[in-house]
């Protein structure tokens, strides 16, 4: 092969060499913007190799043969330069399908048409295909030329906004691209000014080639948050979320509008400036976050109102895993609390609610079973006490007695003393009863001045004696009443399972029967019940 390396196609083939290199370096990361930007370096790899090979003199098949041949990588560069422009500045929404068919079609119709210009001199418009400039070319060529600088026109464009929108931490990326894709139209630029210290030589292949380099640099050094970092840029901007950035050395390194609005800073973030004096009522969290590299809690902040925050810590590092600051990320959850607060609150009251309605519930229920005036037992619970007491019974074997007690005279008590006094002295007898109920017997109030004392276990003999001893304390007792002592007696009748019944209504027709026995032998004593009673 005959190959003649001078300057020109050494200074080419090194240019594809490094475009090469560094589009497979960048394949490796297939996302985002990456392979738009393999696809301008392949574009430009092949470009210089072509463009080399002309200028070697390696033998083609016609004169042009190898310029021509440079047009795979010249229609490849402007569909990868608008593609990874769109999404480098976040208009993926351009993606349409309109797009990508022009994208294919535009560059493959113009390689067509250039190979096959022999037929209709659509492309070099007649011109001889020796390698001079195409100044005069066919109506195809400029129909190129427009659709290519209209796309890197619209594209630089689209950079130079994305470059005046980028914040601090995305501006020396922006620029860094907006400088790459500027460069080939000021390459350009001096050689048609005739500005060219290697005369004959294109340089446009070379600009492009550390275009293609400085996007690579821009979107890997930089890659500070992710692959489409201006957008992600926009994003971090517009979150609702508070984002701020600190060096090693604690100095804001960025911070967004939320951040600044939560750390009420007014004007001009003081990007480079220590974050402390910037946090002056923000005391708790300048105390967190001074130690902790990495970590989440909830902050109360007290402002105008009390604020509450979810303050998320990470720490930062770069590509070669080098500590370089921290992140912190700081939510207001002011209005959960809130909500869980005024949820506690409801909670409480429930419960309260729920304890008030089982006390009174249990009121309700002692209300149901017990007598108001003396507090025992009324006849209702009686009734339901005794059937299980002498069913008990039953099952156990066991004898279980009563006493019916009925306080004696008593209308004319009331009448001499007055009710209320009467009153106080059924409080008294109830007193004297609740000793019983100590000691597991069921004391009620069965009617007026009527009480019965049931006594599970106990035979005759112990129901009497038991009898006695209340006659007896109540004889002895008084009670004082506007300056008088006043005393009553009482009459028992006792009455006891099985001797003298079997079903409660028996028993207490027994007991009473026995009571009338008490009143009739002169009152303030006892009497069993005795089977010729029931005859009377
Ligand atoms: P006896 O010795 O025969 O039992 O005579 P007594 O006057 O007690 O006759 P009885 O048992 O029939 O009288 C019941 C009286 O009890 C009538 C009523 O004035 C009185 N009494 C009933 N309930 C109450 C009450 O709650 N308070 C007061 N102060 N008196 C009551
Ligand atoms: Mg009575
Ligand atoms: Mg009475």
């Amino acid at each position: 092969m005959n190959f003649s390396l001078n300057f020109y196609s050494a200074a080419l083939l090194l240019a594809a060499a490094i475009a090469l290199w560094h589009a497979i370096a960048v394949m490796r990361r297939p996302a985002g913007v990456t392979p738009s930007i393999t696809a301008f370096l392949l574009g430009m790899a092949w470009w210089c190799v072509a463009y080399a090979l002309h200028w070697s003199h390696t033998p083609q098949p016609y004169p042009s043969f190898w310029l021509e041949t440079t047009y795979v990588g010249v229609v490849a560069i402007p569909t990868a330069f608008f593609t990874f422009t769109l999404r480098y500045t976040g208009h993926d929404r351009w993606f349409t399908r309109w797009w990508l068919m022009l994208a294919t079609i535009e560059p493959i119709l113009t390689l067509l048409l250039l190979w096959t210009d022999s037929r209709h001199g659509l492309f070099f418009g007649g011109l001889p295909r020796d390698g001079s400039p195409l100044f005069n070319g066919g109506p195809w060529f400029w129909i190129n030329v427009i659709y290519s600088y209209g796309l890197m026109l619209t594209a630089v464009v689209l950079l130079a906004q994305a470059y005046k929108r980028a914040t601090h931490f995305y501006k020396g990326q922006a620029r860094m691209i907006l400088v790459g894709a500027l460069l080939p139209w000021a390459v350009n630029a001096l050689m048609l000014a005739g500005f060219n210290p290697l005369p004959g030589l294109d340089l446009t292949p070379f600009a492009f080639t550390l275009t293609g380099l400085a996007f690579t640099y821009g979107v890997r050094n930089y890659r500070l948050l992710d692959i489409i970092p201006v957008a992600r840029d926009t994003l971090i901007e517009k979150m609702a979320d508070g984002v701020i950035v600190l060096d090693t050395q604690n100095r804001l390194v960025d911070i967004n509008p939320t951040g600044q609005w939560m750390l009420r800073a007014r004007g001009r973030p003081p990007i480079g400036q220590p974050i402390e004096p910037l946090l002056a009522h923000w005391q708790n969290l300048v105390e967190r976050f001074r130690e902790i590299q990495d970590g989440q809690f909830e902050l109360q902040i007290e402002d105008d109102l009390p604020i509450f925050v979810d303050l998320l810590i990470a720490p930062l590092s770069d590509a070669t895993g080098r500590y370089t600051g921290r992140l912190l990320v700081l939510r207001d959850i002011s209005r959960l609390k809130q909500t869980e607060l005024k949820l506690r609150q409801a909670n409480e009251e429930l419960h309260d609610r729920i304890h008030q309605i089982e006390r009174l519930q249990t009121q309700l229920q002692e209300q149901a079973i017990c007598d108001g005036l003396t507090g025992l037992y009324n006849r209702r619970y009686l009734e339901e006490a005794l059937a299980r007491e002498i069913s008990q019974a039953a099952e156990e074997g066991q004898p279980l007695a009563l006493l019916m007690l009925d306080i004696d005279h008593f209308k004319g008590f009331n009448d001499t003393h007055g009710h209320s006094a009467g009153d106080m002295l059924l409080q008294h007898l109830a007193g004297l009863l609740k000793g019983l109920a100590r000691t597991g017997c069921i004391v009620c109030r069965y009617g007026g001045e009527e009480f019965v004392v049931v006594m599970p276990g106990a035979g005759i003999e112990q129901a009497t004696e038991r009898g006695q001893e209340i006659c007896d304390d109540l004889a002895k007792t008084s009670v004082l009443h506007r300056g008088t002592q006043l005393r009553i007696t009482v009459s028992v009748g006792v009455a006891a399972y099985p001797v003298h019944a079997h079903t409660p209504a028996e028993l207490l027709h027994s007991a009473d029967q026995a009571l009338y026995a008490a009143k009739h032998r002169g009152r303030n004593g006892v009497a069993v019940f005795r089977e010729q009673q029931r005859v009377q």
